[in-house]
């Protein structure tokens, strides 16, 4: 018995080291890591660049606290302003943190503003934001809320895609909307990018806030540095993590000058947030994504991959219903239970990962190649036979 708290059904497996996007075993078993830590090893493991400068941080400093200067930081914090909408960047350690400063953010905001009553967040149904009591909240999961008390006020959760359902909702107490531009624990769902519009739209007619989670879409997963740039909007704040650091936890709320204005010395804080060991990761993960050519072969592997499934799924209809996603952000819509599937993938030494609608999701480091794609789909195909052996046997 492990003395650590079982809150994970963990597989029985253990990683020793990581070249790119392998991952092997202390016996020497190769997996194909499809996927990334959930979606965070954007540039593989041991990326030399992240090494490098990771260890040369390392041998300087490692934390100071948020009661100094940090030049690493304010570095890091212009960087992400300079290719967002962004003005502001407050730094937390997780995806779950950089939800809660979002939160807290879009509710001061209006409180600033001499309106305190207008509190309440619209989310959607399949959301997820994270683990904290505010952030399950958000998420309306009842399998995450369940046990752990009342529910935080001030979330009403309406149908993905649902504008007028969305409209309706909004009273003299909203402060602001909250979307994942795709869905990722949820499966892969997106409303498209249309709705992001529409929501831009409704919430410039309310005097509300539209409020991103990008935690998992971002960071150039799906082609783009984050995904609303598809839908040619901008929010007012956005919550990044999850590949911002290469591996090394670090998430921001990033926001407009006018969105942040509430958040003056005081108001939120956080020991670790953006120290210069983080900062050092996310600096050195900005410069390989922001490289010239980054993007657009995300975009390709992206479209290569999504093609490849496709013929996969046209041969394994029984096993794969339909593959969705952008970029490099794909799930398929099983046919069977995608636990089956993701087991059998497993047994291929392929690593992906379950989601919400029957999803198994893949989440390949954005610097896989054309090869390395191949090979996930070649044992992809050989674990839908194999699942169909099973199936008419
Ligand atoms: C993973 C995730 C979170 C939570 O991030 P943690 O680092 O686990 O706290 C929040 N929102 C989305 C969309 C995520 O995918």
């Amino acid at each position: 018995m492990s003395a650590v708290l079982g809150t994970y059904a963990r597989i029985d497996v253990e990683f020793d080291r990581g070249e790119g996007v392998y991952l092997f075993t202390a016996s020497g078993d190769r997996y194909l890591d499809f996927a990334a830590g959930v979606a965070v090893n954007i540039l593989g493991h041991a990326h030399p660049h992240l090494v490098e400068a990771l260890t040369e941080q390392a041998r300087k400093l490692w934390h100071t606290s948020n009661l100094y200067r940090v030049t690493g930081q304010e570095r890091l914090a212009e960087r992400l302003c300079s290719v967002t909408f962004a003005d502001k960047v407050f730094f937390a350690n997780s995806g779950a943190e950089a939800m809660e400063a979002s939160i807290k953010m879009a509710r001061k905001y209006h409180s600033h503003r001499g309106h305190p009553e207008r509190y309440r967040i619209i989310t959607f149904e399949g959301a997820f934001h994270g683990r904290t009591l505010a952030t399950i909240a958000a998420g309306n999961q009842p399998k995450h809320l369940a046990g752990f008390g009342p529910k935080v006020e001030g979330f009403d959760q309406v149908a993905l895609g649902d504008l007028a359902a969305a409209r309706a909702a909004i009273t003299e107490e909203t402060a602001a909307i909250l979307i994942e531009p795709i869905q990722g624990e949820g499966g892969i769902r997106t409303a498209g990018w249309p709705f992001l519009g529409a929501l831009r739209k409704l919430a410039d007619e309310h005097g509300i806030l539209l409020m991103l989670d990008e935690v998992q879409s971002g960071m150039g997963r799906t082609g783009k540095l984050f995904a609303y740039e598809w839908s040619g909007i901008e929010p007012d704040i956005m919550a990044v993590a999850k590949g911002l650091g290469g591996g090394f936890p670090i998430g921001a709320c990033l926001a407009t000058e006018k969105a942040s204005a509430g958040m003056t010395a005081g108001t939120h804080g956080s020991t670790f947030g953006g120290n210069p060991l983080a900062a050092a990761a996310a600096n050195a993960v900005l410069d390989i994504v922001l490289e010239p050519n980054f993007l657009l072969h995300v975009r390709e592997m992206g479209l290569l991959f999504k093609n490849r499934l496709a013929d996969i799924a046209i041969r394994h209809a029984n096993i794969i219903a339909e593959v969705r996603g952008e970029g490099l952000m794909l799930g398929l819509g099983c046919n069977i239970p995608n636990t089956d599937v993701s087991r059998m993938l497993f047994a291929e030494k392929l690593l992906a990962v379950t989601a919400g609608e029957n999803v198994v999701r893949l989440l390949p480091p954005l610097i896989v190649t054309d090869t390395e794609i191949k090979e996930a789909c070649a044992k992809i195909d050989n674990a839908c036979a194999r699942l169909n052996a099973t199936l008419t046997a």
